[in-house]
């Protein structure tokens, strides 16, 4: 493998991906950046689940990341290991139905690593627009996840699909989705990008179809084809479907194969996943995971100083709903000291007064509190400043963030506004609900 001697990466060289060429996958491994919680669609088979590091499926992520966190982790595992050819975004929801942190995540990784294979997975709805950047980008791998080409074979399979404010179900979202499927296709080729189409084997749904599939992406000038069997997912609409025994599977790779090359090493790895094909993610590797989970959002050059919702300025100990002034601390050397106190906004609606204190917080990386509800978290979130549950001594709040120590408990907050156990939480933001479609409100 040639190595960039700079950056410790391997030389932009296409046959490198152990996905898209078999030969490669003992060499090469390659690493998912968990930065896109949400989806725009909602498939009957699938429910993106966090914290499950002993399952091994698309959709499971120990932990969401910003695209800065993700580039820190990034640079962080190539420190530890050279054999990774590939950064992809994979989820754990769609790449574009989160289209800034995708976007702005391939950016930041592809000036730190000229030479370094980008790849990313979508169901294809809101690809479109971003072809022509992802190609600027030099994004040499692009995977749509195609499932049926007769929308009477996928309204069984999708249960909605969300385009902006429209949110179409039935016939109407199959057809919706398979338009913008192909119109992406024949984009990314358009730009000369490998492209890759996943089909999910969904037994007495879309057995029988996979011949027609395959000669329709042949077509639109796909490369290569993935069958990848379905996975019963536990609670899903989907969940009492029996995975496809391995001859049917072979079946449709036959049918398939008479129409383009396929793909018959998958892995069917998590969001997450890191290292060569079939290598499970090991302890050391999720505590990593979580570690750059804590850093703040955003590079920390804007960001020097760190918020506390306190009481008495000594402990973490203020819930931030009702807590009226916010400490804000700096590192001088070796020590932290108080920059100022800061009031709460208290006016306006809920929404407006988080994004007032916001504003009023630009200079903080991080605000800890003894707790704090989904909106705060979202609105503040989307402004670069992470609200971290952190009941206890301010000392130790900010020598765990400042130090991008692990710290407990966050992990299980991810990057979504609300927790996935919350009922009537948003379906499209990935904490695994499976509602109606129609957003967080
Ligand atoms: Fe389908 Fe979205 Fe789940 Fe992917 S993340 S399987 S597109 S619902
Ligand atoms: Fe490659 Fe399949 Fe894993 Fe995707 S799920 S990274 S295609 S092996």
């Amino acid at each position: 493998m040639l190595m960039n001697k700079k950056t410790g990466s391997a030389i932009l060289e296409i046959s490198n991906h152990p996905c898209f060429d078999d030969k490669a996958r003992h060499k090469y491994g390659r690493i998912h950046l968990p930065v896109a919680p949400r989806c725009n669609i909602q498939c009957n088979f699938c429910d993106r689940q966090y914290d499950c590091v002993n399952e091994s499926r698309p959709g499971v992520t120990s932990v969401v990341l910003s695209p800065h966190q993700a580039l820190a982790y990034l640079k962080k595992v190539f420190a530890l290991r050279k054999d990774i050819s590939v950064a992809g975004i994979a989820g754990p929801g769609d790449p574009f139905a989160n289209p800034e942190e995708t976007m702005e995540t391939l950016r930041l990784i592809r000036k730190a690593y000229p030479d370094l294979l980008l790849c990313v997975a979508t169901n294809g709805l809101n690809i479109f627009p971003y072809i022509e950047e992802l190609a600027k980008l030099r994004v040499s791998h692009i995977t749509i996840t195609i499932n049926a080409v007769d929308p009477l074979i996928g309204e069984k399979i999708y249960a909605w699909v969300r385009d902006k404010m429209n949110v179409y179900r039935g016939k109407e979202a199959a057809e919706v989705l398979l338009c913008r499927q192909l119109e992406g296709l024949i984009g990314i080729k358009k730009h000369g990008i490998t492209a890759k189409i996943n089909t999910i084997i969904i037994s007495g749904v879309n057995d029988g179809h996979i011949a027609e599939i395959s000669r329709k992406v042949s077509e639109a000038g796909a490369d290569i084809m993935n069958l990848i069997p379905m996975y019963a997912v536990a609670g899903t609409a989907f969940e009492n479907i029996p995975e496809p025994s391995s001859g049917l599977l072979e079946n449709c790779r036959k049918d398939a194969s008479r129409f383009i090359p396929i793909m018959r090493h998958c892995m069917r790895c998590r969001s997450d996943a890191v290292g060569l094909l079939g290598e499970k993610l090991s302890p050391e590797n999720v505590s990593l995971l979580k570690s750059y989970a804590s850093l703040p959002l955003e590079g920390q050059e804007r960001r020097p100083y760190v918020a506390c919702a306190s009481r008495e300025g000594i402990s973490v100990n203020m819930h931030l709903g009702r807590a009226e002034k916010i400490y804000v601390y700096g590192r001088g050397g070796d020590t932290y000291k108080l920059i100022t106190v800061r009031k709460i906004p208290k006016s306006g609606g809920a929404g407006e007064r988080w994004l007032k204190l916001a504003g009023t917080l630009k200079d903080c990386r991080a605000l800890l509190v003894e707790a704090a509800g989904g909106a705060p978290r979202e609105i503040l979130g989307k402004q670069g400043i992470k609200i971290i549950t952190f009941p206890g001594l301010i000392e130790k709040g900010l020598e765990a963030v400042y130090g991008a120590d692990y710290i407990p408990g966050l992990a299980d907050q991810g990057n979504c506004a609300r927790r996935k156990t919350e009922p009537g939480s948003d379906p499209s933001c990935g904490c695994g609900c499976k509602g109606g479609g129609g957003g967080c409100g």
